[in-house]
């Protein structure tokens, strides 16, 4: 199973990287997590043709998360695109997306290709996902949203989306091969960050310390890439194997 990142910052981007989202590929399975940027132009930078994206999971409705999804399916459209295409969200976010989709008329384009619209539930679940099995459960971040474990015979990964620290975790995501945890900034600025349903590196660092993860990558980041080297530090005084991924590069699990 492999990670590429699309994007690591939060709301607002920076000169070197969009909003976040993530690729999760695996035997001929190939998911995008949250869509936002110019998602064609991106995944070429990961060495990905946009044809071969086999789903597309929505872990909630918040503008950086869905914004880029008329541009991928009209692209994908223009560009012959005849397989089906599978788009998971919770009810809130798959409304907002098949909304924003209507703006442009997408789904009555002429030959436009199978959309297959999952709209789930907010609970716990299990969705096979061809070769990748997709665990899916609620986070703490104000709205409805996801947080989403991925498994293959190699691994799993967990990615929680955006997220507040939460009272319990599910069981499932005990032990990952590698932790996405979402840092919107120092742990001085927690008390803000938590109001708003988002956590600090050193809360992210401590989740992964608690779920006895192999390795922490932070994501969702502030704007102001000067203090990445602070949320760094101390995010590895807690836990060691804490890093920063470089976008469009791929992380084997
Ligand atoms: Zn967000
Ligand atoms: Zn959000």
């Amino acid at each position: 199973m492999r990670v590429q990142f699309l994007g690591i910052t939060g709301s607002i981007q920076h000169a070197h990287s969009g909003n976040v989202s993530l690729l999760i590929s695996h035997a001929g399975t190939k998911i995008l997590v949250d869509i936002s940027g110019s998602p064609v132009q991106n995944l070429a930078l990961c060495e990905v043709d946009p044809l071969d994206v086999t789903h597309l999971l929505l872990t909630h409705s918040h503008v950086d998360h869905l914004y880029g999804l008329p541009s991928l399916l009209h692209q994908l459209w223009l560009m012959g695109r005849t397989s089906e295409f599978v788009i998971m969200g919770n009810h809130v976010t798959i409304k907002k997306a098949r909304q924003l989709c209507a703006v442009f008329s997408l789904e009555e384009k002429k030959g436009m290709f199978p959309l297959i619209w999952k709209n789930l539930d907010e609970e716990i679940q299990f969705v096979q996902c061809k070769s990748l099995g997709l665990d899916l459960f609620p986070v703490t971040h104000g709205i409805p949203t996801f947080g989403c474990l991925f498994t293959s015979e190699q691994g799993t990964i967990a990615y929680l989306a955006d997220t507040a620290p939460m009272k319990e975790y599910p069981p499932m995501i005990q032990n990952p091969s590698l932790l996405i945890h979402e840092a919107g900034g120092v742990d001085s600025e927690r008390e803000t960050l938590n109001g708003k349903g988002h956590s600090s590196a050193l809360q992210a660092a401590k989740v992964a310390e608690y779920l006895h993860a192999e390795r922490l990558f932070l994501c969702h980041l502030p704007e102001q890439e000067n203090i990445y080297p602070d949320m760094l530090a101390e995010a590895r005084h807690v836990f060691p194997l804490t890093d920063i991924p470089e976008v469009f590069q791929v992380y084997e699990v």
